[in-house]
């Protein structure tokens, strides 16, 4: 890669502005200096430093957000906020997406890449991973509930879903289930629970496989995935 993409990926600015940098002579590779931004690198294998510090390149950024409501899952949207806005410059510039979409009520659980191989093979409907919610439902959810969403519901566009879970916390007036499907149809568990007469009131995302939710993110807030939940993911 080109010395002046590599700094311009990682944040340098422009690459006019990493002309003006190298120019200043302020960027060593491998301890000695130099101005060409066409010098060839190797990602992995050279130091380069910016004003006395290495920058650590890296090509794909793996972000865990709780999404807060009133945000949608886009990466960008002329009239609503979106959870990109979320992010700061120095995660932005990696250009991230959500994987998958999450309603903009609905909380929790989402995954941020830039890495697309990554976000297909989680999304893949073959692959049957499991997304688990917590939901509150209007009126009492019934074992008939847990069958009827065991052998699939009908939605209103007349499709059949996959089998999926019900776990229910509490039956009430307000009922609170923990659902776990392996798609992602658009509304899909909001329609699910509408198909048997009951209205979603709240909808937060725990897991996506053995990916879980790390309870100490606060709504908005946001981390790097650890190299272990990277791998669940792989
Ligand atoms: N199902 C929904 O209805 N909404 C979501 O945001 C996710 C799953």
């Amino acid at each position: 890669m080109r010395l002046d993409k590599l700094l311009a990926n990682m944040g340098f600015g422009s690459r006019k502005e990493v002309k003006g940098l190298l120019k200043k002579k302020k960027v060593l590779v491998n301890n000695t200096l130099t101005m060409d931004g066409s010098m060839h690198i190797e990602p992995t294998k050279d130091i380069v430093e910016v004003d006395d510090k290495i920058v650590e390149y890296k090509e794909y950024i793996y972000i865990m957000m709780n999404k807060p409501p009133g945000y949608i899952s886009a990466t960008e949207d002329v009239r609503e906020k979106t959870v990109i806005d979320l992010l700061p410059p120095d995660v932005r510039r990696y250009h991230p997406f959500p994987v998958g979409r999450l309603d903009k009520d609905t909380e929790g659980l989402l995954l941020l890449t830039n890495d697309g191989k990554l976000a297909h093979q989680l999304l893949s409907p073959k692959k049957d991973v499991y997304k688990t919610y917590y939901a509150r439902v209007q009126g009492n959810v019934t074992s008939e509930d847990i069958t009827v969403f065991e052998q699939g519901v009908t939605l209103d566009d007349g499709y059949v879903t996959k089998p999926a879970k019900l776990n229910i916390i509490v039956s009430d007036t307000i009922s609170e289930i923990e659902v776990k499907i392996t798609e992602g149809k658009f509304h899909q568990v909001k329609r699910m629970f509408a198909a048997v007469g009951k209205k979603v009131v709240y909808l937060k995302r725990l897991r996506m496989g053995e990916l879980k939710l790390d309870s100490a993110l606060k709504p908005g807030a946001y981390r790097e995935l650890e190299e272990e939940e990277l791998s669940f993911c792989l």
